[in-house]
């Protein structure tokens, strides 16, 4: 049914770079054999799964949307596909994103242009942008996607699904190709609240293999599924509501707001007064980490190796120009030089200090208040082309994601309603481990 789904939209809608069907059939007949013979049954038995193309698949062709790793076959798989394959989803393929995640629309992405399945002259968001409009299409039951400023969250919000992004350290990030290793945390995208608690609980969980995973014990999140949001205290940083959102998607975000008091939960605005700070201290650290990250990308241990070089320095500077694209050499350009000697106090310990004062923010309203609640992206999805060449302006996208990264508390986009006919996303934000209150008051809303 997937594949058939997948031939009818695909051509449109483009969300995916590899197709995996001679592996995925196999894998559903030894399921169907369970099926009618008996056997145990996985928490994902037979749900048919997209993955983005930076989460490595044991001799699946992962590109990370680069020409860097156009012919990159990984020979193991990523800690959240065995837990996939544990819990018996079957892999359909991997799913288009911005070059090695850098963007928030799925126009770097150096294969194809998805588009927005509720229009195709819009963008699907990003970086994760397959891997909303394969779920939104309809293709897949749902998706993997990572997140550093927002690339499960804006997608899943420009798309009108459900996007996820753990707290930092709950899902390991082994086999994750590393953007921003501070920032990245993989997370499901999915139809509803509910599949969201089923992924979370199958992909969640301590991993020795990954040194930031975090070594807690990880509840039963059916547990959010109660729809009582009784006396939730809910805090609306007036940051999130100002200048530059647009007053359609605010009015959303009001009217979702009416709907958790009609059901006895209690909101209060708050103010976050770094969070106008949060874009600008994002792009030196996220660019910083991925100048060092993406040194690994050097024409001999992974991918593309650029021909006939005159010496080994010319080898590196043709394979890496020829191997990357526009975005992710403004990123690496611009990372290296916050972290040079003489630049590096004024820039780089600077963003790291001002992140330390985003994550104070975060504490201070949660002492009050169980989630933070306000609009996923400032506007809907927004027209192909129309930003691609204007990089601050695609940055500015990310204003009400990036600093839950920054903070790495967890986070979901859940749609709430349309403006001009394109879905408008409603973010909650919770403490940091606090999937379950999230998880609650998001399904309580839905
Ligand atoms: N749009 C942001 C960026 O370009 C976030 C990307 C992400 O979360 N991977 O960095």
């Amino acid at each position: 049914a997937s594949y058939r789904r997948i031939a009818e939209t695909e051509p449109a809608v483009k969300a995916f770079i590899t197709l995996d069907e001679e592996n995925a059939r196999a894998a559903a007949a030894q399921l169907d054999k369970v099926l009618h013979e008996g056997g145990e049954r996985g928490l994902l038995f037979g749900l048919p799964a997209g993955i983005k193309d930076n989460i490595v698949t044991d001799k699946l062709t992962t590109t990370c949307a680069s020409q860097f790793l156009s012919n990159y076959d990984p020979i193991y798989d990523a800690t959240v596909m065995k837990k996939l394959k544990a819990a018996q989803s079957v892999t359909i393929g991997k799913l288009n994103m911005d070059e090695f995640a850098m963007g928030g629309s799925t126009e770097n992405s150096s294969y194809a242009v998805t588009t927005n399945p509720w229009n195709k002259e819009r963008v699907p968001g990003g970086s994760s942008g397959g891997s909303a409009a394969a779920v939104a299409a309809g293709q897949v039951y749902f998706s993997l996607g990572s997140d550093t400023g927002g690339s499960i969250r804006q997608p899943a919000a420009y798309c009108g699904v459900v996007g996820l992004k753990p707290t930092y350290g709950l899902v390991s990030r082994f086999g994750l190709v590393a953007f921003a290793s501070s920032l990245d945390q993989i997370g499901p995208v999915t139809k509803n609240v509910e599949d969201s608690v089923y992924v979370l609980q199958a992909i969640a969980g301590h991993d020795p293999q990954d040194s930031t995973s975090a070594n807690v014990a990880i509840p039963d999140y059916t547990a959010a599924l109660t729809g009582d949001v009784k006396g939730l205290r809910i805090g609306v940083p007036k940051e999130y509501l100002g200048e530059g959102i647009d007053p359609k998607v605010k009015e959303a975000v009001m009217d979702a707001l009416r709907v958790y008091e009609s059901m006895g939960a209690v909101w209060e605005e708050v103010s976050m007064p770094h969070t106008e700070y949060a874009v600008a201290c994002y792009y030196l650290l996220a660019s910083s980490e991925a100048s060092s990250n993406l040194a690994r990308f050097d024409g001999v241990r992974y991918g593309i190796r650029a021909e006939n070089p005159d010496n080994l320095i010319d080898m590196y500077r043709k394979s890496r120009s020829e191997g990357f694209g526009p975005e992710v050499k403004r990123r690496i350009m611009l990372g290296t030089y916050a972290l040079s000697s003489g630049y590096y106090d004024a820039y780089y310990l600077k963003a790291q200090k001002v992140r330390t004062l985003i994550k104070q923010d975060f504490d201070q309203v949660f002492e009050k208040f169980d989630v933070i609640i306000g609009p996923t992206a400032p506007t809907t999805a927004f027209k192909l082309g129309t930003q691609v060449e204007d990089p601050l302006t695609m940055y500015l996208n990310d204003i009400c994601t990036i600093p839950v990264n920054l903070a790495g508390v967890p986070a979901i986009s859940v749609p709430c309603g349309l403006a001009d006919g394109l879905p408008v996303g409603l973010q909650i934000i919770g403490k940091a481990f606090d999937e379950t209150t999230v998880l609650r008051a998001a399904y309580a809303y839905e």
